[in-house]
């Protein structure tokens, strides 16, 4: 196994006919280029930053460009040396093997990104800049994007350089002969709004981040790609406080450094929640790991539930149900499929909730008990006519088939059958899946909607941007980056949480009643 195994699944996606011996990007080589000015500028390095970040982890020969001799200006590499160490040091830790040199001007690359703007020439050129929450990006011989005295912020900043990553990604493809129409069609121009979602030449709104940003208490589930990314974005906002718990049970691979931001070499074997608690042991933020699932962290930890907003980043239908289940205030998910990704944002009220995007299939309400509790069909039928109570009868057969514990659910036998389901046996007993194939992935793609993540913790925290918050599904393909806009998604009626019925709408907004006013 190794860090290019991922990426290679992808790439053989595009050029299906060859089966490789080695990692088909080999014997590429990109430079990174910035304009001094801009390398000076808290955005210039975020995007320096986060492009050798992103591209170290599918490239492993990069130039780079003359920069200043200046030192870090914020995030998780400030006050660790200066930019041009600590940009070496990125690229070794991701992997020791590549070759980092100096971009000469007479250099040739296969790819040039230019910070800004560069005067060295690149059979193929590609110039960002950020503003704020604007993202740009032009691409051609004498592409360049100026701006000098722009507002800073990280978010504009990464996703530049994820759009960037994408591009140099795409021109490689089409380097080793792909025919697919995204490939073969460069974005040329680009300026996109992190904060809206719009693509337009001039955005409306870019306002400056808020002075501090209290998350009060944030619960991230997954700590992968997506979840790395959300804490790597997280890490260069400086004045962010309040608590952020991060739930994961499982350790890095070799074949998570392919796109786990905030992981290298050395971090493999470690537990996930540990390599991010330590990534943002700089920040303000209180940060609690814990290596459990959502569901042993629930049962064992937290059987309150009171949640106000969990950041779902799990690739797992079935934890995804039992969130949605547990009525958090709200919910922000991200994932990932090749190379679109989605982020999404649930309030349960209003329009599709978590489980209408992962609905398991179509089947009826009292067969969704019955497979869930184990309990006859036809037993589930009669109690949901007759509004029978849950009986001890039932909660025998739900120790037997579901080895369910009994001290938990004793305590509602003798409640109405409908009741006791909807507010405390649905979604809660989980359905086990098979073993996941390993996907096709890399870096950029999964680091987009971690970044959107955090933009939507802002938004929802300070007040003034909340109506600018995601409405509430946004899907986008990192390859043809102008076919996407938010749309809202409606409530499905084959969704396993329920959110149409009465009975557990009543149940969301008695749990919220204060919030929601
Ligand atoms: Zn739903």
């Amino acid at each position: 196994m190794t860090i290019y195994d991922r990426t290679e699944k992808l790439v053989s996606a595009f050029l299906p006919n060859k089966s490789p011996k080695s990692f088909r990007f080999d014997g590429f080589k990109i430079g990174i280029d910035a304009d001094p000015v801009l390398a000076e500028t808290f955005n210039g390095q975020v995007m320096m930053l986060t492009c050798f970040n992103l591209i170290s982890r599918f490239i492993n020969n990069i130039s780079l460009g003359k920069i200043p001799d200046v030192p870090v200006l914020g995030g998780p590499h400030k006050g660790r040396g200066n930019l041009k160490k600590e940009i070496g040091e990125i690229v070794m830790q991701v992997n020791p093997d590549t070759a980092l040199s100096l971009l000469k001007r007479d250099e040739s690359t296969d790819v040039l990104i230019a910070l800004g703007r560069s005067d060295c020439d690149s059979a193929f050129k590609i110039a960002i800049n950020s503003d704020g929450w604007i993202a740009r990006l032009e691409e051609g011989p004498e592409a360049s994007v100026d701006c000098y005295d722009c507002k800073s912020n990280p978010i504009g900043a990464q996703v530049a350089s994820c759009f960037a990553s994408a591009e140099v990604f795409k021109h490689i493809l089409k380097l080793l002969g792909s025919r697919n129409y995204a490939v073969q069609n460069p974005v040329q121009s680009i300026c996109f709004s992190a904060f809206d979602y719009s693509f337009d030449s001039a955005p409306s709104q870019n306002p400056e981040l808020p002075e501090e940003l209290d998350l009060n208490e944030v619960i991230l589930v997954g700590a992968g790609a997506v979840g790395s990314s959300f804490v790597n974005t997280l890490a260069f906002l400086e004045d962010v406080v309040g608590r952020l718990i991060i739930l994961d049970f499982d350790v890095i691979d070799i074949t998570n450094l392919n796109r786990y931001q905030i992981a290298g070499w050395k971090d493999v074997g470690k537990s996930k929640v540990n390599v991010a608690a330590s990534f943002l042991s700089g920040s303000r933020l209180e940060v609690a790991p814990i290596g459990k699932s959502y569901e042993s962290f629930v049962r064992e930890d937290r059987p309150d539930k009171a949640f106000d907003t969990v950041v779902s980043t799990v690739d797992d239908n079935a934890a995804r149900q039992h969130i949605q289940s547990d009525l958090p205030r709200q919910i922000l998910h991200g994932a990932t499929n090749e190379q679109t990704c989605v982020v999404s944002r649930h309030d349960f009220l209003h329009d599709a909730c978590l489980g209408c995007l992962f609905y398991s299939k179509s089947i009826t309400y009292a067969e969704r008990i019955h497979i869930e509790t184990g309990i006859p069909l036809e037993e589930v039928e009669k109690a949901l006519t007759t509004n029978d109570p849950f009986s001890n009868i039932h909660l025998a057969i739900m120790v037997k088939e579901r080895n369910v514990d009994p001290k938990i659910f004793s305590q509602f036998v003798g409640q109405p059958f409908s009741e006791v389901y909807a507010k405390e046996i649905c979604g809660v007993l989980g359905l086990t899946l098979g073993a996941k194939a390993e996907a096709a992935t890399v870096s950029f793609v999964s680091s987009l909607p971690g970044i959107f993540l955090v933009g939507e913790i802002i938004k929802d925290k300070a007040l003034e941007m909340n109506q600018f918050r995601l409405d509430n599904y946004l899907q986008m393909s990192l390859f043809s980056l102008k076919a996407n806009t938010p749309i809202i998604r409606k409530k499905d009626p084959r969704c396993s949480c329920l959110c149409y019925e009465p009975i557990m709408i009543d149940r969301y907004k008695q749990k919220w009643m204060n919030v929601l006013g």
